[in-house]
């Protein structure tokens, strides 16, 4: 059965309670390029142990069987070394129990084709970028701002990051370090739980939708974003993805499709 486990565990990051960064490296293949916002599969078999904290199966398995699910891949397209992938704790899911149970050195399966067309391959070089995530929707764009975002220099960025609480907001010293050393990138994370903070948290609380109405994207670029200077990511919890929907689409903004392109770019893990 550990014939499909062609890879390997090299590092386990925890990043609060129930989310964590695993990098993983390919054991004895190279990892095939890819485009900055693509996602791999990951599988465990079905035999392998879930996390304590987890509730039981939903389903039995056939002996042999394999579970699979796609991750957003949040380390850069140069990268050869290893691949790295932020993820949340399904407590009464089929993968991610067995996932939160693997150490440094342990095998898991990765799959050798990275799909997706949430990438800023049609976003023209003189628009500006906001990637709107919650939780773990941040990934992707980690993988942009460490690959080649950057590189266009005059193209203004913002990450919005929606998290529960602060410690649930993963990659953010990254973020602010970079905000600190590009005038064109800014970092607004928000969290929805202050009242549990240890300290008092000085950033934003609000929906990262009534942001959004209440200009903070016009402020952080000093102009206001419209179709034809910007295009917006929107990734993770099916209902902000909604919900900044009909905000985008009532300021003019479109679905980007293959036929029809547009501005809003969508990857929503409902
Ligand atoms: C393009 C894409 C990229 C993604 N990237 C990421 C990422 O970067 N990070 C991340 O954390 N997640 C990401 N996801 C989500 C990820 O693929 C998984 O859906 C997630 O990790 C949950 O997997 P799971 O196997 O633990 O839970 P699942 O087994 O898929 O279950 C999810 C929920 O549905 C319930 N459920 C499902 N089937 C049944 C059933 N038959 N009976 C009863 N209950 C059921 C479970 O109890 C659970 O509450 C991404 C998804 C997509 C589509």
């Amino acid at each position: 059965m550990d014939n499909n486990l062609n890879a390997i565990v090299t590092n386990v990051m925890q990043v609060s309670p129930s989310m964590k960064i695993f990098r993983i490296t390919p054991d004895g293949w190279d990892l095939p390029d890819f485009v900055s916002g693509q996602f791999a599969a990951l599988a465990l078999p079905a035999t392998a142990e879930r996390v304590a904290e987890a509730t039981p199966d939903y389903e039995e398995y056939e002996d042999g069987k394999m579970i699979k699910r796609v991750y957003s891949i949040a380390s850069s397209s140069k990268s050869k070394q290893y691949i790295e992938f932020y993820i949340s704790l399904v407590r009464s899911g089929a993968l991610t129990p067995r996932l939160f149970n693997l150490q440094t050195g342990d095998k898991i399966e990765l799959g050798k084709k990275m799909v997706g067309m949430f990438t800023l391959d049609q976003v023209p070089e003189d628009n500006n970028v906001v990637l709107i995530a919650t939780g773990t929707g941040v990934a992707p764009y980690v993988s942009m701002l460490r690959s080649n975002i950057m590189s266009n220099n005059s193209r203004k960025i913002a990450v919005i990051h929606g998290a529960a609480s602060s410690w649930d907001l993963g990659y953010s010293s990254e973020l602010q370090l970079l905000e600190s050393i590009s005038d064109r990138f800014k970092y607004i994370p928000t969290i929805l739980e202050p009242d549990k903070e240890a300290t008092t948290w000085m950033g934003d609380t609000r929906f990262v939708q009534d942001m959004w109405a209440a200009g903070v994207i016009e402020e952080a670029f000093d102009g206001k974003p419209t179709p034809d200077n910007t295009h917006i990511f929107l990734c993770g919890n099916p209902k902000m993805v909604e919900s900044m929907f009909v905000h985008l689409e009532a300021d003019g903004f479109t679905e980007h499709k293959r036929k029809s392109p547009g501005q809003i770019h969508i990857e929503s893990w409902g």
